[in-house]
C-alpha cells in the first residue's frame, strides 16, 4: 500500500527502489525475531533539574542492534505498531528497565525514576495495567520509579479504553507525562481529565530558540500553563545554553538534551550514577 511505501521510504532515507515491499518484509521479519536474537538495547538519557543540574530522572530509549539495518526508533517503532509487534516490544522494554533498576539497587546506586515511552496501541490492550503491575511485582520495583510517556495527540478512537488503562497504571503509583507537547492537538479539557503529572515541551520549539520570538512565547506559555495546572514541565532536546536564554527558567523544572547528557548505554549510565559516590570517596 501507499502507506507502506511511504513508511519504508522514510526508513531507507529514499523512496525509489523496486524492492520496497520485499525490504519491508525483511524489516518486519527481522523485528519479529529481534527479541529472541537479543538485538534490542535500552539506552538512558538523564533529565536534570534546570537550577541545580542534578539528575532527576532517566528516559529509556530503545535501540535496535540489527545486523541488517541501522535504524532508530522513530522509524522502527511505527513499523512495530503497524505490524502488531509493539505490545511485545513494549513488554520487553518495561522488563529491561525493571531489571536495570534491580541491578542498580543491588549495586547500591542512587535510583532515579525511569520514563518509558508507550504507544497508544499498547494502552488499547485491556491487560496493559495488569501487565505493568505484574512486572513491577516480579522485579520488586517501586511503582514511583516508573513513569510513562505518551505522545500528545496520539489517541485514536479508543480514547476511553486508553484513559482507563492510564488511570489504572496511575493507581498503581506510576506517573504519566505527555511527550512532544505543543505540536499535537490535545484539547485542554481532555488534558485536564488525563491522570498526568508532567508535560515535555516538544524539541521543535527548543530548536528555534533563542532567536524565534514565537517559539519563545509558546514555550513560556506552556511553562506557565503547566504551572497553573500543577504539572511539572521539561524542555526536551536542549543542545546548547543559548537556547535557554529567554526561557522562563524559574518555572521550568527539568532539562533534557545533548547539552546535559546524550543517551547512553546502561554501563555508561552506571558510571555517571556512581560519580557522586566517587567524588565523596576522593574527598574523604
Ligand atoms: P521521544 O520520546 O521524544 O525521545 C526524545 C528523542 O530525542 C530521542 O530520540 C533522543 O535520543 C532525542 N534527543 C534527546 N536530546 C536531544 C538533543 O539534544 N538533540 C537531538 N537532536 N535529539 C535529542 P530517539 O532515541 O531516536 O527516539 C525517537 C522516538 O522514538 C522517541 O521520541 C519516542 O517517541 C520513540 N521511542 C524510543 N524508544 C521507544 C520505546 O521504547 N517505545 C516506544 N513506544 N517509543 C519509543
Ligand atoms: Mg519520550
Ligand atoms: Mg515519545
Ligand atoms: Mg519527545
Amino acid at each position: 500500500s501507499d502507506k507502506r511505501l511511504r513508511r519504508l521510504g522514510a526508513f531507507n532515507g529514499n523512496a525509489q527502489s523496486g524492492s520496497l515491499d520485499l525490504d519491508l518484509d525483511l524489516v518486519v521479519h527481522s523485528l519479529e525475531s529481534a527479541i529472541e536474537r537479543d538485538e534490542f538495547e535500552v539506552v538512558y538519557q538523564p533529565k536534570v533539574n534546570c537550577k541545580t543540574g542534578d539528575i532527576t530522572g532517566l528516559e529509556a530509549l530503545l535501540r535496535w542492534n540489527s545486523v541488517n539495518f541501522d535504524v532508530g526508533p522513530a522509524h522502527f517503532i511505527p513499523i512495530a505498531e503497524e505490524f502488531g509487534l509493539i505490545n511485545e516490544i513494549g513488554r520487553w522494554v518495561l522488563k529491561a528497565c525493571c531489571k536495570q533498576l534491580k541491578d542498580w539497587r543491588a549495586g547500591g546506586q542512587i535510583l532515579h525514576p525511569i520514563a518509558i515511552n508507550v504507544s497508544t496501541l499498547q494502552l488499547e490492550d485491556p491487560n496493559f495495567a495488569t501487565m505493568v503491575g505484574a512486572t513491577l511485582s516480579e522485579f520488586g520495583i517501586d511503582p514511583a520509579l516508573i513513569e510513562f510517556e505518551l505522545t500528545e495527540g496520539a489517541f485514536g478512537l479508543q480514547l476511553e479504553a486508553c484513559m482507563t488503562q492510564m488511570q489504572s497504571v496511575a493507581n498503581l503509583g506510576c506517573q504519566w507525562a505527555i511527550d512532544d507537547f505543543g505540536v499535537g492537538y490535545s484539547s485542554l479539557s481532555r488534558l485536564h481529565k488525563l491522570p498526568i503529572s508532567k508535560l515535555k515541551i516538544d524539541k521543535s520549539f527548543l530548536d528555534q530558540l533563542p532567536h524565534d520570538v514565537g517559539a519563545q512565547n509558546i514555550s513560556n506559555a506552556i511553562i506557565s500553563m503547566a504551572r497553573s495546572l500543577s504539572l511539572s514541565v521539561v524542555a526536551e532536546g536542549v543542545e546548547d545554553y543559548g537556547q535557554l536564554t529567554g526561557l522562563d527558567l524559574s518555572d521550568l523544572d527539568d532539562l533534557q538534551g545533548y547539552y546535559c547528557y546524550r543517551p547512553m548505554s546502561a554501563s555508561g549510565m552506571t558510571e555517571i550514577l556512581s560519580a557522586p559516590l566517587k567524588g565523596k570517596l576522593r574527598a574523604s
